[in-house]
């Protein structure tokens, strides 16, 4: 059975670009008769903006995009939460190191700045010196109370593949992708292990995201190796972009759910609008509902190129 998930940071209030990936999942989810959830990714602390998961979910509602389960029970879903997964995330971390497919780095903040500094003076891309990578098992510093982090040991050779379904094969040298952090010093591991971690216990067989997550995907392919498990499905659907093809941001009109419900656009024309932001129905009907629209859904359709968001556009409808 089909189950795909929208996995929002809760950063700040629905964007129209989180809205339109959310909506592509309940629709792939609906057309496929599959399953559609929402976990709220809340491990970094420091980046969480109070008030927001309550902000997306009341915006996902309005606009009738709505999960089909949660950890509660009586059909009015909360969201699964990332935080409430640390001991899972942790244990597989664990697991990671015993088997020495991942390592303890000790290297300070400063050794890295500098070792940056100095590939910069080369010309050289950043990119972690492989110092702890090489320490004897039986480093004193493994016996020290020195903070470190967790990294993963990545292949030097070799390349991992991303079949996505609407990119097709993209190919990412190991050598490029360094060997990325997994945990921070504080122990709580980062968005690209807890993902691939949630991901796979909650049965995700499509992952649908932006594309901005397409270079975080050949690290999540390595962790599923790593871990032994089955890696899903990748679409990694195109930018919304301004008229002039710049980055979208709130200087080319209103950008959140909230303020477009301000201004008194209608939800059902906000989610046709953001529906045609990518994607184009059969028949090209270009008027339809949530219901008509699940109907036709599927990932062959979506654009390869990046969608142009025209607000004027919007407030015509
Ligand atoms: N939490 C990530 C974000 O808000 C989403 C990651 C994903 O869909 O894998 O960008």
């Amino acid at each position: 059975m089909v189950r795909v998930r929208y996995a929002p940071s809760p950063t700040g209030t629905l964007h129209i670009g989180g809205a339109r990936t959310a909506l592509f999942n309940y629709l792939f989810a609906k057309h496929h008769h599959g399953r559609f959830i929402l976990r709220v990714e809340d491990t970094d602390r420091a980046r969480l903006v109070p008030g927001s998961e309550e902000a997306m979910m009341k915006g996902l509602r309005s606009l009738g995009i709505v999960w089909d389960e949660g950890p509660d029970v009586g059909g009015d879903y909360g969201p699964y939460r990332q935080s409430e997964r640390v001991k899972r995330h942790q244990q597989a971390l664990e697991q990671l190191l015993a088997q020495g497919l991942a390592y303890r780095c000790y290297c300070t903040p400063e050794e890295l700045e500098a070792e940056k500094k100095r590939l910069a003076t080369l010309k050289l891309p950043p990119r972690y010196s492989g110092k702890c990578r090489l320490r004897p098992p039986d480093d004193p510093i493994y016996q020290s109370d020195k903070p470190f982090v967790v990294r993963m040991k990545v292949p030097t050779e070799g390349e991992t593949v991303v079949h996505d379904l609407i990119r097709g094969t993209v190919v990412f040298e190991n050598r490029i992708l360094d060997d990325f952090v997994l945990a921070k010093s504080d122990g709580t591991p980062v968005y690209n292990f807890a993902v691939v971690l949630d991901d796979h216990d909650m049965g995700i067989t499509h992952v649908i995201r932006g594309e901005e997550h397409l270079s975080n995907t050949p690290k999540q392919i390595l962790i599923y190796q790593a871990l032994n498990l089955p890696t899903p499905q990748f679409a990694h659907v195109p930018m919304i972009l301004a008229p002039d093809r710049s980055k979208l941001s709130k200087r080319h009109g209103a950008t959140s759910v909230e303020e477009y419900r301000q201004q008194g656009i209608l939800p059902e024309a906000l989610v046709n609008y953001l529906l045609l932001l990518g994607w184009s129905a059969p028949d090209e009907t270009e008027i339809m509902t949530l219901d008509q629209a699940a109907k036709w859904f599927d990932l062959d359709r979506v654009q390869h190129t990046a969608a142009i968001y025209d607000y004027k556009k919007l407030e015509w409808m």
